[in-house]
């Protein structure tokens, strides 16, 4: 019996939750979620400043100023950026003012210094001004006590620097979820060796830890373990301490030498389950631990590295999205039209992979739809869905699409 992709998504996720928060630096805290409101403390801006570099005037001193009649006014004080003088503005004066400087008391405006001769002592203004022009007043962006970031956010350089402005320097955040990557398989080798019979590069581990911290995780690499059992509890057993999830490749379909099959039957609590998918059907997951407070969940992926990599976004993604505090953040979707006819099995939702094209149809990639075939995932963007139930989609039809770009920034 076949279990439907989203009914096993949803029971992976129903044995998760997010992790403990912590505190964390603001600079530390960038791709996390935030775990608190961001309450301000002081408004922004937190005093009226100029917008411009320029002049301090009263209005009523510059009404008749023209290019062809400029107006003279007398340059009392020179206030930059971070100056602490209490300045204060006289008739028929000037203080020539900077950026952000704070406004002398009794200035009506501010004057660009592009519409005067620049001057030092005195000041030619060569335009009207009216009231209010080039200040920006205490609290028109934020007031005290504004929530300036909610609890639940997703903290990019935008939300960073609100938070830096409204003087915040520590953040209660959810940390990145520390994901051990263990490939299995006696025919791998690392990247670099020579192939001698029989054996393959390990793909599926930098797979699957560069997909894992592009979806927020603190991701490594464990040295692929042989299919020994063994070998794989130890392996297994040495990431109980530092891992809050972990994930295998291998090992987990019908055959003899499945090793993770094998050891996680009597070692841990995982499940192994065939879903209706293709490429991804054989997956399992559960949880592991030496003791009743060590539950470390684990997801065991497909060996086949494009079994792993759908298998990924379509389970695994939403688990760390889960133990990072995020909601409900699906891949974004899109109908596409589709430029070649495809075959699915009818019983399964498959997962193509396709490339978009510059007029927004989807063209289908690679050498066949193989579980195999990396080459083909390497040039794909996004994946076509094909639902349960069909079996044939023609050149032309409209699909739906999960898009894959925007993977690394
Ligand atoms: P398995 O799920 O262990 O039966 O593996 C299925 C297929 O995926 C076999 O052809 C394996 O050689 C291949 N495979 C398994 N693990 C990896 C890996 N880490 N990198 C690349 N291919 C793998
Ligand atoms: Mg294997």
């Amino acid at each position: 019996m076949l279990v439907s992709v989203d009914d096993y998504r949803e029971a992976i996720l129903a044995g998760l939750e997010a992790l403990d928060p912590i505190t964390l630096p603001l600079a530390d805290s960038h791709g996390c979620v935030l775990a608190e409101d961001v309450v301000s403390q002081w408004p922004l801006p937190s005093f009226d400043n100029s917008s411009m570099d320029g002049y301090a005037v009263m209005v009523g001193d510059v009404s008749s100023a023209s290019e062809a009649s400029p107006v003279t006014l007398t340059v009392i004080d020179d206030v930059p950026a971070g100056s602490r003088a209490d300045v204060a503005l006289r008739p028929g004066c000037a203080v020539r003012i900077m950026t952000g400087a704070p406004i002398p008391s009794g200035t009506d405006c501010i004057v660009p210094v592009e519409v005067t001769d620049a001057g030092t002592e005195s000041v030619e203004i060569r335009e009207q001004a009216s009231r209010g022009s080039y200040i920006r007043r205490a609290g028109e962006d934020v007031i005290v006590g504004d929530v300036v970031v909610r609890s639940g956010t997703l903290l990019s350089s935008r939300q960073l620097a609100v938070i830096a402005a409204v003087g915040k320097g520590h953040l209660l955040v959810y940390p990145r979820p520390r994901v051990a990557v263990l490939s299995t398989g006696s025919e791998l080798v690392e990247p670099g060796t020579p192939l001698s019979k029989g054996m393959i590069s390990d793909s599926n581990s930098f797979l699957l830890v560069s997909a894992a911290n592009e979806a927020g995780a603190q991701a490594y690499r464990v040295p692929p373990v042989p299919d020994d059992a063994e070998a794989f509890t130890a392996a297994i057993s040495d990431q109980l301490h530092r891992a809050d999830l972990i994930l295998t490749s291998g090992g987990v379909s019908m055959g003899a030498y499945d090793t993770v099959k094998e050891v996680f039957s009597s070692y841990g609590t995982v499940e192994f389950t065939k879903v209706a998918m293709h490429p991804g059907m054989p997956q399992g997951h559960g949880v592991v631990g030496e003791s009743d407070d060590e539950r470390i969940p684990v997801i065991t992926l497909p060996g086949n590295p494009v079994s792993s990599y759908i298998s990924f976004q379509n389970f695994v993604r939403p688990a760390i999205n889960k133990l990072r505090g995020l909601g409900s953040t699906d891949r974004p979707r899109l109908a596409a039209e589709v430029t070649k006819p495809l075959d699915s099995p009818q019983s399964k939702r498959q997962f193509a992979r396709g490339r978009f094209l510059d007029d927004g149809r989807v063209e289908p990639v690679g050498g066949g739809q193989g579980s195999h075939v990396i080459g083909g995932l390497a040039q794909a963007d996004c994946l076509i869905v094909i639902p349960e139930g069909v079996a044939h989609v023609n050149a032309g039809d409209t699909v739906d699409v999960v898009d894959l770009r925007g993977d690394v920034g």
